[in-house]
């Protein structure tokens, strides 16, 4: 019933103060009642008395009356009061309780001396007579201004004191009653205030687990109808602001996220407080296991751990190459670690960036060994023609039959510089521009056989079997005819280029698993297993004299691999040196043949 602390100090501190205040005024009323009451009994005993003494007082004047005894108790039985007569010495003239012969000599009595001294004597006392607790009130009687004896009423204090438990009794009902309505109504009343706090505290303390959308009814325009509001209008913008800050801590950890670059941010203590995938990756841990962990306990770089001591000790930006050992691999790593400062200027952490320059040399490598090969593979044909020309121009007596000669190596040169040229503005218009293929519905049956057919004369003469395999039904892929015939033109060409004389070369085309697959077999000289992943970069070449002298330019494989991806596809390569090679294309068939 009083679960609520608020409700229960509130409520028994109210108890408190009602009984308190109850038993107050009750003891007040009680006393006032007491008083009010003994009041009365003695002014009732003293109108008895006057009357007693106006009654007596000619008795006291005369010879002694033998029918006063009888008459006092008949009169005191009327009235239901004790009456004593009592003479001037204090013997008992009459009692209308007991026999005044068998009666002490009340000359003593205090209510008697008083009424001597004071003309109203009032006790209460003892009574030895009746062996009770009696009022007497006592009255002297006057005879001509001549004291001639007293008379005395008197109650049993009992009757007094059932009359003042009664009325106790009403006094402790009537206060009995008023508590309990007080106390119903105190508890209606202090429900009324402390319910909505109640609720106003259940719901703050959902808002501070993070429970925004929390509303406090309000139902009073009070304060506690005022309170309920403003903390609903809390709650709403604290939700707002909690969005807003999530929606930023998204937004930033989607960017970190997305960053090639790793990102690793430490707190004062060298704790780890983000940790972005690519750090994970560049670093060889995983983010998750690293937060909230000191850097060193989990980075066994300790490269990187000192980097961050000296970012955080001299709060300076500290830059530094680093080359890491694998696993999982070998890298070039830049460290970038800047303290970070709080709007006060204090420094409460650093941020490291690593940037993986791996594949930056990488690229540089590339770019630097396909300059030198351009220009070596464009150099060698026009030293060539140079050196022929110059001869032909230094030599004027020259056979007619070797200046054909001459002139024929000199074409030859030409349309190999043209051929070089063409594959590089092949690769640069895939590479730059991407999507300069047609996309058309092509039965690949078409370029299969044409490239294959178109080849055939020459080499057979060599000595060498093509044979060409293709399904009886369509095997439409979406797709550009003159590059993908290029792509068969390239592998079957070195394929041909590569078998030596009385070898058999097999173009074939299926579907598979949702692919069209182009696959040229040959039984040439295969190529070894460490120069499967190098033979599609530019003018990657197993053996460089062997292939120039073939009229290759080491560009046809890349020129395949460019086409192919550009169409979705991808190239696989089995080989066994000595032996053979198997290339293989694969192309997502057209939506509607899938
Ligand atoms: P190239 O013009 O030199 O043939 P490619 O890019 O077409 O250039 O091929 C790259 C290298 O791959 C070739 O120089 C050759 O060493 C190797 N190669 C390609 N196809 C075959 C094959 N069918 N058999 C053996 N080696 C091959």
């Amino acid at each position: 019933m009083l679960r609520s602390p608020f409700l229960r100090k509130l409520y028994l501190g109210y108890v408190a103060l009602i009984l308190l205040s109850t038993a107050i005024v009750g003891g007040l009323i009680a006393q006032q009642i007491e008083e009010d009451s003994v009041k009365e009994i003695r002014q009732s005993l003293n109108v008895r008395a006057v009357f007693l003494q106006n009654l007596v007082s000619p008795t006291f004047r005369g010879p002694p009356d033998p029918t006063l005894q009888q008459r006092i108790r008949a009169l005191g039985a009327a009235i239901d009061t004790r009456l004593t007569v009592i003479g001037l010495d204090g013997g008992v003239i009459a009692d209308s309780e007991e026999n005044p012969s068998e009666m002490d000599n009340h000359a003593n009595r205090p209510e008697i001396l008083a009424a001597r001294s004071h003309e109203l004597g009032n006790t209460t006392r003892f009574s030895d007579t009746l062996g009770t607790m009696m009022m007497y009130l006592a009255l002297p009687v006057w005879s001509e201004d001549r004291l001639v004896g007293y008379v005395r009423t008197s109650l049993p204090l009992s009757v007094v004191e059932e009359r003042l438990a009664h009325l106790h009794a009403l006094v402790a009902l009537g206060a009995g009653i008023a508590v309990s309505v007080a106390l119903i109504l105190g508890l209606f009343f202090a429900r009324r205030v402390t319910n909505p706090l109640t609720s106003m505290t259940t719901a703050a303390e959902s808002m501070a687990h993070g429970n925004y959308d929390q509303r406090i009814p309000v139902t009073t325009t009070d304060e506690i109808g005022t309170l309920a509001r403003t903390l609903n209008r809390l709650s709403e913008n604290l939700r707002d602001r909690m969005e807003t800050i999530n929606k930023d801590r998204n937004k930033l950890l989607a960017i970190l996220g997305g960053m090639v670059e790793g990102v690793v941010a430490v707190d004062q203590d060298e704790r780890v407080v983000h940790m972005n995938a690519a750090a994970g990756i560049i670093l060889g841990i995983s983010p998750e296991s690293i937060v909230g962990k000191k850097i060193w306990e989990s980075i066994t770089i300790h490269k990187v751990c000192e980097i961050v001591d000296k970012t955080l000790r001299d709060a300076t930006e500290v830059a530094e190459e680093l080359q890491l050992i694998g696993p999982p691999q070998d890298r070039a790593v830049k460290v970038n670690a800047s303290p970070l400062h709080d709007s006060q200027g204090s420094l409460v952490g650093a941020v490291v960036v690593l940037y993986d320059l791996s594949e930056l040399h990488r690229l540089e490598t590339v770019r630097r060994d396909f300059v030198a090969n351009v220009s070596h593979e464009l150099k060698t044909p026009i030293t060539a023609i140079r050196g022929l020309v110059e001869t032909l121009i230094d030599d004027k007596q020259m056979h007619p039959e070797h200046r054909e000669r001459f002139l024929i190596k000199v074409r030859d040169q030409a349309m190999r510089l043209g051929v070089i040229v063409t594959d590089l503005l092949t690769i640069s218009r895939l590479e730059t521009q991407g999507d300069v293929l047609e996309r058309k519905f092509l039965d690949l049956r078409d370029p299969v056989l044409a490239s294959s057919q178109g080849l055939l004369p020459p080499r057979e003469k060599e000595g060498i079997i093509i044979e060409s395999q293709v399904p009886e039904e369509p095997v439409t892929v979406l797709g550009d005819e003159e590059a993908l015939c290029q792509v068969v033109r390239n592998l079957l060409d070195n394929a041909l280029k590569y078998t030596p004389k009385n070898g058999r070369v097999w173009v074939r085309l299926r579907q598979e698993e949702g692919h069209a697959v182009i696959e040229v077999e040959d039984t040439g000289i295969g190529i070894e297993p460490r120069d499967l992943d190098r033979i599609f970069e530019r003018f990657y070449r197993v053996d460089k004299a062997r292939s120039r002298e073939l009229g290759g330019t080491g560009l046809g494989l890349s020129i395949v691999k460019h086409i192919t991806h550009a169409h979705g596809g991808w190239v696989s390569v089995d080989s066994v040196p000595g032996k053979g090679s198997t290339f293989r294309i694969y192309l997502p068939l057209a939506p509607t043949s899938a």
